[in-house]
């Protein structure tokens, strides 16, 4: 067989693509008919493809690039860790220097008495680990009937069986006989869609109050956690109205149901702190991370745990029967310290508040005035804007949900910029280190896109 590279066709690429690459979250026949974009290679907050196209990722890979493509600082890191040692596990009694540099600078960095780390390979993997942790955290109290999760319709906390489970993603849970057993979902704080004729702060305390419902309805005896994302990433950078966490704070708090923020998204400077935890003032007992962890480098994830729990799982006189081959793998570890260590050497969480959010704030809230755009949100450096007919009524498009907001992504596609839909809303999440002269060129493509999805709905009647 001849070695594929980036210097054959296109075509015989995708080609090959087709006949051998099932891809995650696609209809794959459509796609082999259409043929997949190939990405050869990155640098900065630029992707290049094979047709030698410079496309700005407006979405930093999966959310996860911070640091941006192509740091060789990075790559050497991960070069030296494998010569010295490529792997080796910590069940049996081991550990390796770059597990615990990691877990040390992680519990440095994390808020309060959050000082502990089990690692996992991704979000999905650390979400698994959070459900077995909780329910051996309430068993090891003699408590092994609270085992109710409450998660949020419209979360995303990943697509293995409980990380799609917590998820609170109806196509998801059509598949493949999700939810597990014990896990619930309660109304999301998505005011935009949702909220009716209510002030945000009305709706935050009447979504948040549904946590308080579930738990009276189920019992405070049966609940062992709450999880949500400070800010809702894949179901469309929900931005939660500001009376919505400190109200679920307080009710775990009341009824002592453990907290756990899926920092996935958030943490590592996305929201413009180190997690979104601090951003939405709250306190929680676990934190899942992952994405912005090694900025997409390597994938590792983890849970960060705070003591009480630790410490009642580490002295129940039992093991904590739950691990992954790659738990803490050290090469992904090395990259995800030095990554850390980039992001405080060269102060990229100041660039965030000081100089990119401000910058692109301004220049993405006016996109409001577009006429088709009913609201443009940003915290820190995720933002969204919903498509609409109707910007006074906040009105849903007559087509399909995501007819319009997939052709939006098609001419951002076509444009060279990377923004993702979901449904009608436009998403974005650049690298943490995109400059203001790189913003220039992102909202002039995004209102270039914006322009043609208008005329071509409009030619085509969907208006
Ligand atoms: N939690 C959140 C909040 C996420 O956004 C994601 C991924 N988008 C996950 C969990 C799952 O992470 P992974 O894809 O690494 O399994």
């Amino acid at each position: 067989m001849t070695k594929i590279t980036n210097h054959m066709p296109t075509k015989e690429l995708q080609a090959l693509d087709a006949a051998h690459h099932m891809h995650p979250f696609t209809e794959d026949a459509a796609l082999a008919k259409k043929g997949a974009r190939i990405i050869t290679r990155g640098k900065g907050v630029y992707l290049t493809d094979s047709e030698g196209n410079e496309i700005l990722d407006g979405m930093a890979g999966l959310w996860c690039v911070n640091l941006g493509y192509g740091r060789k600082d990075i790559a050497e890191v991960a070069a030296r860790q494998m010569e010295e040692l490529c792997y080796y596990n910590t069940f049996f009694q081991t550990s390796h220097v770059p597990a615990i540099a990691l877990a040390a600078k992680i519990a440095e960095l994390a808020p309060g008495d959050l000082n502990h780390v089990f690692y996992a390979g991704s979000g999905s993997e650390a979400n698994d680990t959070n459900i077995r942790l909780v329910r051996r955290y309430w068993d090891v109290k003699g408590k092994p009937e609270k085992n109710i999760i409450i998660a949020r319709k419209n979360g995303y906390h990943g697509s293995t069986m409980g990380g799609g489970s917590l998820g609170g993603m109806a196509g998801i849970h059509a598949q493949g006989g999700l939810p597990i057993p014990n896990i619930v979902h309660i109304g999301q704080p998505h005011w935009y869609a949702e909220g009716g004729d209510m002030t945000p702060e009305e709706f935050g305390l009447v979504r948040a109050r549904e946590l308080e419902d579930k738990i009276n309805e189920l019992g405070a005896d049966r609940v062992a956690a709450f999880i949500g994302e400070p800010v809702q990433g894949a179901g469309g950078v929900i931005i939660p109205p500001s009376t919505y966490w400190p109200e679920i704070q307080r009710i775990c708090d009341k009824y002592g149901i453990l907290l756990i923020a899926d920092e996935v998204i958030t943490g590592f400077g996305r929201t413009g702190n180190w997690f979104g935890s601090e951003t939405m003032g709250i306190k929680p007992h676990i934190m899942t991370i992952a994405k912005g962890l090694s900025s997409g480098y390597a994938p590792i994830g983890g849970s960060i745990i705070c003591d009480e729990v630790y410490h009642t799982v580490a002295n129940s006189g039992d093991d904590f029967n739950h691990g992954y081959t790659y738990c803490g793998h050290p090469v992904a570890a090395a990259v995800a310290l030095r990554n850390l260590e980039i992001l405080e050497e060269e102060n990229i969480l100041d660039h965030v508040r000081n100089v990119a959010h401000p910058y692109l704030a301004e220049r993405w809230n006016a996109l409001a005035d577009h006429p088709l755009v009913g609201e443009a949100r940003l915290i820190g450096l995720m933002g969204s804007i919903a498509l609409t007919p109707d910007k006074a009524n906040r009105a849903a498009f007559a087509s399909e949900a995501g007819t319009v907001g997939y052709r939006c992504r098609e001419r951002c596609f076509a444009n060279n910029l990377v923004m993702r839909h979901v449904g009608d809303r436009m998403i974005i999440s650049p690298p943490l280190v995109i400059t203001p002269a790189e913003i220039d060129v992102f909202i002039a493509r995004a209102t270039k896109s914006l322009d043609e999805t208008y005329a071509g709905i409009k030619a085509d009647g969907l208006l």
